[in-house]
């Protein structure tokens, strides 16, 4: 029976593949994690458990794979389906869909771990009434997906929104970043590590009124700001371990609409950005979600292709 049909889909960090058996966004009936070591084990142990996981469950009618990036994710491109040039050892161009073809020969669906975040939310969770949404993940380190119209926006690359540049705080302009590219981009100086280098602890590790909060909703505040101003989005879900600090949300809709200086007139009010900016309504499961709704879709895309 089709619409009972079970997926693979698989969350591949920086620290760790996540993989789940099931079919979002109800249904997990199997879960497993493996460390993220050179490409060849690590997807060794990722097909092996579904292997698996298909002598209990029966063949899986797709996988999903949301990734760390960079990664290639245009269908024309011959390098579709592996990673990009990445200073992770041994993973530039590791070709991860491939990998997949080969052991199940069923569809593979492909795309960023925080597209595939933006998607699950868009589909079945916070964004679920938006034709326009964005998915930030605040954490190791930072990204962002924009789905527009259930769609996640491509172009050129895929957007890598972590990288953009803030302007930088006063009292903060002694800090040079932790962004091995830029220093000072907005992972250089927002993301979880940045925090903990300018800092010495993470935010939970800090006093609600030390500085540090400030900073971290001033400089979230302005990549929120700039996301309504560039991208119009009726929602930004921001997710990720620091965002676990619930705390951080009134700080930062207040930043936003700081930033924003009045200019967009729906906003202006006072808890006009509480219903915009907002936490993941699948909390730590949007991941995961996203990569089996890439899996759902790579076979309704099959299936309406036949
Ligand atoms: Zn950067």
């Amino acid at each position: 029976m089709a619409d009972a049909a079970l997926f693979g889909g698989v969350e591949a960090g920086g620290t760790k593949f996540i993989c789940a058996v099931g079919r979002a966004p109800d249904t997990v009936v199997a879960q497993a994690q493996f460390p993220t070591e050179e490409p060849e084990g690590t997807l060794d142990n990722v097909v092996h458990f579904f292997q698996e996981q298909e002598k209990q469950h029966g063949t899986l009618a797709g996988f999903g794979i949301a990734t760390f990036g960079p990664a290639e994710v245009n269908l024309a491109s011959p390098h579709w389906g592996r990673i990009s040039q990445t200073p992770k050892p041994g993973w530039s161009g590791a070709d991860i869909v491939g990998r997949f073809r080969t052991a199940f020969g069923v569809p593979v669906g492909f795309d960023t771990d925080v597209n595939g975040a933006a998607l699950a939310e868009a589909h079945w969770g916070a964004s679920v009434d938006t034709a326009q949404s964005v998915y930030i993940t605040v954490g190791t380190g930072i990204g962002g997906g924009i789905v527009v119209d259930g769609k996640a926006l491509h172009g050129l690359l895929h957007p890598e929104i972590g990288h953009i540049r803030p302007r930088v705080v006063a009292s903060d302009e002694g800090f040079a970043g932790v962004c091995p590219f830029h220093g000072d981009c907005l992972e250089g100086l927002a993301s979880g590590p940045a925090i903990k280098a300018r800092w010495g602890a993470s935010l939970g590790g800090l006093p609600q009124d030390h500085p540090a909060w400030a900073m971290e909703a001033n400089y979230l505040g302005q990549l929120c700001a700039q996301l309504i101003l560039m991208v119009s989005p009726q929602r930004i879900v921001l997710g990720g371990g620091v965002m676990n600090h619930h705390e951080l949300f009134p700080l930062i809709r207040e930043q936003a609409q700081r930033w924003l200086g009045g200019y967009v007139d729906t906003l202006k009010d006072p808890g006009a950005l509480d219903s915009v900016i907002v936490p993941p309504a699948l909390g730590t499961r949007s991941g995961i979600y996203g990569a089996l709704y890439l899996a759902q879709n790579a076979l309704k895309a099959l299936n309406q292709r036949a």
